[in-house]
């Protein structure tokens, strides 16, 4: 199960404390938002279905969202993001081989990484379903935002949503597509398996 960031952890803690009778400190309903920029990653990770890792530095843990079919600079495009376990910020480095029988098995490479900036509190956001910001990666620029979807709603906790390119200087109703190469080592997934 995924955990979620800090506000929703505290969200059965609170339905059980009483405001009066007791000096222990309740925590804000709502941690102030984090603001500035923090760690992304993506890694393309041939597992036994390929798919875009998408990790975001939320809380001290990166937030993970498997994407099978990658990203699009179109608007229109909507894609499918799959919320998975919170992975620990080292994680980010990592690009290499998942040996067989390890879950994830396969090859995954550092396809981007860079900075993201939240433009709407994101704790907030992520209870809400919808977290707005700005990539500044290799490959990814430009502001995205990730929906959860309302199927997911109905189930608790929910794990799928959408990713959408916002309409800005780096939105194309044409992509072009990016770059599959990974930017640490320039090897192609596949290649990568094949290196070792
Ligand atoms: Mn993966």
């Amino acid at each position: 199960m995924p955990a979620s960031p800090k506000s929703s952890r505290l969200g059965a803690y609170h339905a059980k404390r009483r405001t009066d009778g007791t000096s222990e400190p309740m925590g804000a309903a709502t941690p102030a938002p984090s603001v500035g920029d923090r760690l992304f990653v993506v890694q393309k990770h041939a597992a036994r279905r390929l798919h875009y890792d998408l990790r975001l530095e939320m809380d001290g843990v990166l937030m993970s969202w498997a994407v099978p079919r990658g990203f699009s600079t179109d608007p229109a495009e909507k894609r499918m993001a799959v919320q998975v376990e919170d992975h620990p910020v080292e994680y980010a480095d990592y690009e290499g081989v998942i040996p067989d029988g390890n879950y994830g098995a396969g090859p995954s490479i550092m396809w981007d990484r860079g900075r993201w900036v939240a433009l709407e509190p994101p704790e907030e956001g992520f209870l809400k379903g919808k977290l707005l910001f700005e990539l500044h990666g290799y490959k990814l620029r430009g502001v995205w935002t990730l929906v959860r979807t309302k199927r997911a709603r109905q189930t608790e906790p929910g794990k799928e949503w959408l990713l959408i390119k916002h309409r800005d200087a780096w939105a194309h109703p044409e992509p072009s597509g990016f770059p599959e190469e990974s930017i640490v080592s320039g090897l192609l997934v596949e290649e990568l398996s094949q290196a070792r």
